[in-house]
C-alpha cells in the first residue's frame, strides 16, 4: 500500500474491492475436476457456500492447484470467498493454514495497520471486526477451507 493514501482513500479502496468481488466473484462455480468438496453454512445470516478444491497428489509439498465455490450469501460472504479463492490458488497448503490463522486474527482482534496491510487485498475485509454480526459472514469461507484441508467431511457451521 502506497504511503500517499490517506485513511479515507484506503477505506474507499477497500469498499470498492468488496463491491467488485461481490458483483463479479472470481472462481465462482463448481470445478470440473476436484479432489475435495465441503459445504459451509452461517445460520446467523443465511450464507451458504460449497467449496471445491483440487489438491496436488504430491504429499511432500501439497499445493492448491485449483479452487472454486458456489452458493448464495450476502455481499461480505461472497466477496470474502472470491478474495480467498483468488489468493490461495497455487499456494502450498502449509501457507494456506497459516493464512487462515492470520485471517482469524485480522477479523476478530485489533491487529495494527502494518499487519493489516500485509494481508494485501484481503485487508479489505478488516473493517468487519467493528460489526460483530458480520464477522461470521467474512470468516465462513475460511472455516470451510480450513476444515476441508484438515480432512473434515461434515458440513461446517459457524454457530
Ligand atoms: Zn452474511
Amino acid at each position: 500500500m502506497n504511503d500517499n493514501y490517506s485513511e479515507f482513500d484506503i477505506q474507499e479502496l477497500y469498499q470498492q474491492i468488496i463491491m467488485d468481488h461481490n458483483k463479479s466473484p472470481r472462481n465462482f462455480g463448481k470445478l470440473d475436476h476436484y479432489t475435495c468438496e465441503l459445504e459451509g453454512y452461517n445460520p446467523l445470516c443465511g450464507d451458504k457456500l460449497t467449496l471445491y478444491l483440487e489438491l496436488s497428489t504430491n504429499f511432500e509439498d501439497q499445493t492448491i492447484i485449483d479452487v472454486g465455490f458456489n452458493g448464495e450469501g450476502c455481499a461480505i460472504s461472497t466477496a470474502s470467498a472470491s478474495l480467498m479463492t483468488e489468493k490461495i490458488k497455487g499456494m502450498p497448503i502449509a501457507d494456506v493454514l497459516q493464512l487462515f490463522t492470520k485471517m482469524q486474527q485480522m477479523l476478530t482482534s485489533d491487529i495494527d495497520n502494518k499487519a493489516t496491510q500485509e494481508m494485501g487485498k484481503l485487508a479489505a475485509l478488516a473493517g468487519v471486526r467493528r460489526f460483530p454480526s458480520r464477522i461470521k459472514c467474512a470468516i465462513l469461507c475460511w472455516h470451510t477451507l480450513n476444515a476441508a484441508l484438515l480432512g473434515t467431511h461434515e458440513a461446517v457451521s459457524t454457530e
